[in-house]
């Protein structure tokens, strides 16, 4: 077996491994727990959203209510003093309206106190509605996320023995790989997430690019390291009499 033989059973030892991880990563389990999770996170970040404008319109309303409590003090003032102008003979009737008008603008920044106060309310008791059921759905989807990943969990557990062994391959066909080719495959590696790449109709079987009939030959013979001019990735041939 030459050089290239053994990094070759080395890339394949690897792919047999990330074969094994993409399986447990596409079961319907972990299908489900995927789309758990983003809905999850979604509901915790409404929850959050609802929760601070909550605080903002709490925080609205006892100023709204301190607003209105000095409109009212205002009024009874102006109350009391305009029955005290009616048994003042010495008030003018032009002192009256003003007071009156006065009086009657105050009524309008109460009234319209009182409807701010109303709405900021309806606001709330909504809010509050919306908190509860987005709470409700959230904890709901927080016990079938649990469900989710016990039965993630059960998969990977059920799948380490499989997933160790092939651990092993790689390491005991490592060993029999050449240093220097085995650094020149992890850089590769960097760009690809398969390396290597069968020489195939005198094409690269990685990104399909017609190779020169000299770099075939190389390639062919076998006896060093040769890279696809394309795309980098190690040109292979399987050695004659394997
Ligand atoms: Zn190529």
């Amino acid at each position: 077996m030459g050089k290239l033989d053994a990094l070759w059973e080395y890339q394949q030892s690897e792919l047999a491994l990330d074969a094994l991880e993409s399986k447990l990563r596409a079961t319907p389990a972990r299908q489900k727990l995927n789309k758990l999770h983003g809905f999850l996170s979604e509901q915790q970040a409404q929850i959050g959203g609802i929760k601070k404008q909550m605080e903002a319109r709490k925080a609205a309303l006892t100023r709204l209510s301190a607003q209105f409590g000095e409109l009212e003090h205002k009024y009874e003032l102006e109350v009391s003093e305009i029955c005290a102008m009616e048994n003042d003979p010495e008030c003018t009737a032009a002192e009256m309206t003003e007071s009156r008008k006065s009086l009657e603008n105050l009524m309008d920044q109460l009234n319209a106190a009182r409807r701010d106060i109303y709405d900021t309310i309806t606001w709330i008791e909504k809010a509050t509605k919306d908190y509860k059921d987005t709470f409700t759905k959230a904890s709901k989807a927080k016990k079938e996320y649990d469900a989710a990943r016990a039965a993630c969990e059960a998969e990977i557990a059920a799948a380490q023995p499989e997933l160790d062994a092939a651990k092993a391959v790689i390491e005991q066909r490592k060993t029999a790989v050449d240093a220097a080719l085995l650094k020149r495959y992890a850089a590769v590696k960097s760009h690809h997430a398969v390396p290597m790449a069968m020489v195939e109709q005198e094409q690269c079987s990685g990104c399909r690019m017609s190779l020169p009939t000299v770099v075939v030959r190389k390639v062919m013979a076998g006896d060093g390291l040769v890279e696809c001019e394309n795309c980098g990735r190690i040109l292979y041939f399987p050695s004659a009499g394997k």
